[in-house]
């Protein structure tokens, strides 16, 4: 994984947070872990000296330091208010990636990290029933466009994946899949798996890669956040740069938004920023215009929105790892929208919207969580919302 920095890499962003003058702490106002357990060590500043004192030699691996730096959501708040750009939220992936090589690695993560090795998805499904969501769907051979699905929508969330498929089909795109779609590899990387032998994102991104150039295609599409870090930022690190246009199903159809034929209905909505297109990939306006073309939409903010916004509470194996952590943290999320008098929570992440769709089902909140996809899909049949008529 040459191109991937691992914690040595980082010890100039380290030692930037520990010197006296910038241990500031202002990335404790916003941490989620930090919120829900109290403790330093849970705390970005507190990981940022954790990692200090494991490059000094002062520290060695052990399971309280793999639980400190295993209890981040990867959420990126720290990054966002950091004034000397240390990026804790990277540190500890490298962080992550030092303890998995001397041993040190959940077990949950490590079942599912080998099961990527060998059927292609961190959920513990069969490879070959990936696309099992799809049955009969007769997609060219050959398309300028590919929607590569992701293992989130594949396993997990198949009735958005359906959806999508729908939507692009409505918007009258010619469009297919891959043939043979593995896993991104952002789950392995995430949990600091990626350079283990027969788990090696590397391999899965030229796998992918390959995929798309069978399929003729000039651009891909992701709904997943994930995917999208992964082929945008990600392989490029890893020195595999896609030649193709890599693109998050909310920048198409903002571009394509003439094609939206979708009904007026005064709704108001409010609309969550899923960390990885977020703050990882500053992504925030382009979900934003596409809902505020649509006629009889109101889109009101969450105190907290863009590099602001609060986590769901499902990122980086947090909530395989911590579910009850998990659940508070997408529980203040749900709060919020509440407070805003919205009648729809969209977001445009599977993961986000798993999270957000499963705990407000919990506590029994009438406001009804949904995918943007799910929310064109369900007003469709109007005019055009573009300004200049249809496509
Ligand atoms: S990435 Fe999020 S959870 Fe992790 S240390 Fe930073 S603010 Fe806390
Ligand atoms: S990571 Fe940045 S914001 Fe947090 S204590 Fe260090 S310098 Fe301050």
């Amino acid at each position: 994984m040459e191109g991937r920095m691992r914690l040595e890499e980082f010890s100039t962003k380290i030692n930037a947070c520990m010197s006296s003058s910038t241990a500031c702490g202002l990335c404790r106002n916003q941490c989620p872990s930090l919120e829900f357990w109290g403790r330093e060590a849970r705390t970005p500043r507190g990981r940022m000296a954790l990692c200090a004192h494991l490059l000094r030699g002062n520290l060695f691996p052990s399971p309280s330091l793999m639980e400190a730096m295993f209890s981040c959501i990867l959420c990126g708040n720290c990054d966002a208010v950091c004034p000397v750009g240390a990026g804790p939220s990277r540190v500890i992936e490298a962080a992550r990636e030092r303890l998995v090589e001397r041993g040190f690695l959940p077990s949950k993560h490590e079942e599912r990290g080998s099961h990527v090795g060998r059927e292609h998805n961190p959920y513990l499904e069969s490879h070959a029933k990936r696309f099992s969501w799809l049955p009969g769907l007769n997609l060219p051979e050959r398309a300028p466009l590919v929607y590569f699905v992701g293992c989130t929508s594949s396993y997990r969330e198949k009735e958005l994946a359906r959806k999508v498929v729908e939507l692009l089909g409505k918007m009258g795109l010619n469009f297919t899949l891959l043939k043979d779609e593995w896993c991104c590899g952002s789950f392995l990387l995430r949990t600091g798996q990626g350079r283990i032998d027969g788990r090696k994102v590397e391999e899965m991104a030229r796998h992918n890669l390959e995929e798309v150039r069978k399929r003729g295609a000039k651009e891909i599409v992701v709904n997943c956040p994930g995917c999208y870090r992964a082929w945008k930022s990600d392989y490029p690190e890893l020195g595999i740069q896609p030649e193709v246009e890599v693109l998050h199903l909310v920048q198409l159809l903002e571009r394509e938004k003439n094609r939206l034929k979708v009904r007026e209905e005064e709704v108001r909505v409010t609309y969550h920023d899923p960390c990885h297109l977020g703050r990882h990939m500053g992504i925030y306006e382009e979900p934003r215009r596409v809902l505020s073309s649509l006629p009889g939409v109101e889109l009101v903010e969450m105190p907290r929105n863009r590099e602001n916004s609060w986590c769901c509470g499902s990122g980086g194996g947090f909530r395989a790892g911590y579910p009850e952590a998990s659940k508070w943290v997408a529980r203040k999320r749900l709060e919020e929208a509440r407070e805003t008098g919205a009648q729809f929570l969209l977001t445009a992440c599977p993961f986000c919207l798993r999270q957000l769709k499963e705990v407000a089902e919990t506590l029994r909140y009438d406001m009804k969580v949904m995918d943007l996809t799910e929310f064109l899909l369900e007003r469709w049949g109007g005019w055009s919302s573009g300004s200049s008529g249809d496509a």
